[in-house]
């Protein structure tokens, strides 16, 4: 069975660099926010693959040896997370195989919305998959085409899927970049001295002093061969377009460039936008950090109240934390955030975040806040209501988790035990992100639970 949906991932592709598998490793750093739970890079010399893949951060998996050892010009990379039922160093990506196409490696950012009964056909038909991975599908289904190129056996192992994808393959000599004919994930590309690259985002090509050219089109194909030469062919028919609005309120990292705008800009709008429908009298903000900052400075530099850091993150956490066995009250959530109480006692605070999820760590934040002081605590959140869960790349969990699909906004507040609870209008997002002229242009599933590629029956 697949982990299905729950798959966030960071990708990156350099073609034609004397050391590709260092700049790779650069760009995956910068990615790293994308997937936290494996990573890996596979280089080609044009003669054979060399792949390096591991668990954990990407600054963990590869030193001196395992870049030295990962040879050649042209390197492909991929940053994966997973939920825990499926974190096993069999998914971590790139994904490699030998068929009759040659060496094939691939790395995918997105959800395929049918790759299991695909799957399931394919299994009859006698195929044997290693994972539980989507990803193994689309490798599946190149393998069998008939096709004579690889880029057509691509094309026509794509057009049996559907959903979000960021595809970046390598042949022995050639690098492939496809994104599906929706656009849900971002997809850059650009150059590093004449070397093309492609990546989730755009701050990997700051870390590497590359230039963003433009975005990799929604069902375009960019085929990178021989000395660095692009070639692009829009190998699927133009469709309303469903860019993934949660990139820009809370994926995407606020120094990229996504879908047309700066994510800081949509970030800081989307703060703004909040003060002006959900004002509340208060003394300071302070912004949950890292995904309620940029939103909080938009908060309060529209709202007049002055912001504060008075929430420190500690950025060391890992995933497992061993407690004592003497339980020390308060856990929990102030490993991870610590209020400066001398900022908070007395005051009439307005904590701003980008979503509530499952309420968890509202509550919690919002008891801590109170234990240090504070005389009112209301909860700003910078979209809507998130009501549906994401099936095309986005981890969230089952709708029966998410608090706002089955409780009002009133009864999320009691919940929470906030002062005052408000939520960005689902208008207001859209204007802040940019797309007052284009209605349509985003994905807005998690917000209204209308989603843009169909599943099949019995998806869900
Ligand atoms: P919860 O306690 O479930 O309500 O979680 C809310 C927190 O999770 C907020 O601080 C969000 O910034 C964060 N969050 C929202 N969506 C995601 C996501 N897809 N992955 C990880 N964290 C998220």
């Amino acid at each position: 069975m697949f982990d299905k949906w729950h798959e966030e991932c960071g990708i990156f592709g350099i073609f034609r660099h004397s050391e590709a598998a260092r700049i790779a490793y650069l760009g995956l750093y910068a990615l790293q926010h994308r997937g936290q739970e494996s990573a890996g890079i596979v280089s080609s010399d044009e003669q054979k693959f060399f792949v390096e893949r591991g668990m954990g951060h990407v600054a963990d998996i590869f030193d001196e040896n395992t870049l030295d050892r990962l040879k050649g010009e042209i390197a492909i990379g991929h940053t994966r997370y997973s939920t825990a039922g499926d974190s096993t160093l069999k998914n971590a990506q790139p994904v490699v195989v030998t068929c009759s196409k040659g060496n094939l490696a691939l790395c995918h950012n997105g959800n395929l919305v049918n790759a299991q009964q695909v799957r399931d056909r394919l299994e009859k038909e006698g195929s044997i998959f290693q994972g539980t991975s989507d990803t193994e599908v689309v490798l599946h289904l190149i393998a069998r085409s008939r096709k004579p190129t690889v880029e057509e056996s691509i094309q026509e192992a794509l057009a049996q899927l559907t959903g979000a994808y960021c595809l970046v393959f390598m042949t022995r000599d050639k690098m492939i970049a496809v994104r599906d004919p929706k656009g849900f994930r971002p997809f850059a590309y650009g150059f590093m001295n004449g070397s093309p690259v492609v990546a989730s985002e755009t701050c990997a090509f700051d870390l590497i002093g590359a230039k963003f050219e433009r975005e990799v089109e929604p069902g375009e194909m960019l085929i990178f061969s021989g000395a660095g030469s692009v070639e692009s062919r829009q190998i699927f028919p133009p469709v309303q377009h469903s860019h993934c609005i949660f990139e820009h309120v809370y994926f995407s990292r606020p120094d990229s460039f996504v879908f047309g705008q700066e994510v800081y800009k949509s970030r800081f709008q989307l703060g703004i936008y909040l003060a002006r429908e959900q004002p509340v009298a208060a003394d300071i903000v302070v912004p949950i950090p890292d995904s309620g900052v940029v939103a909080g400075l938009g908060f309060a530099r529209e709202s007049g109240i002055p912001l504060e850091f008075g929430l420190i993150r500690n950025h060391y956490v890992g995933r497992t934390f061993i407690e004592p066995k003497q339980s020390i009250r308060n856990f929990g959530v102030r490993v991870k955030l610590n209020p400066c109480a001398h900022l908070i006692r007395g005051q009439r605070v307005v904590l701003v975040d980008d979503s509530i999820v499952r309420g968890t760590t509202s509550r919690k934040l919002i008891k801590m806040v109170r234990a240090a002081g504070a005389k009112e605590v209301h909860m700003r959140i910078s979209c809507p209501p998130t009501i549906s869960p994401c099936y095309y790349g986005v981890d969230t969990p089952t709708k029966r988790e998410l608090i706002a699909s089955s409780h009002t906004v009133e009864e999320i507040c009691t919940y929470i035990e906030a002062d005052s609870l408000g939520y960005l209008s689902y208008d207001g997002m859209l204007r802040a992100c940019g797309d007052v002229e284009k209605k349509g242009y985003f994905c807005t599933a998690c917000y209204t639970g209308k989603y843009p590629v169909a599943f099949p029956d019995g998806a869900l």
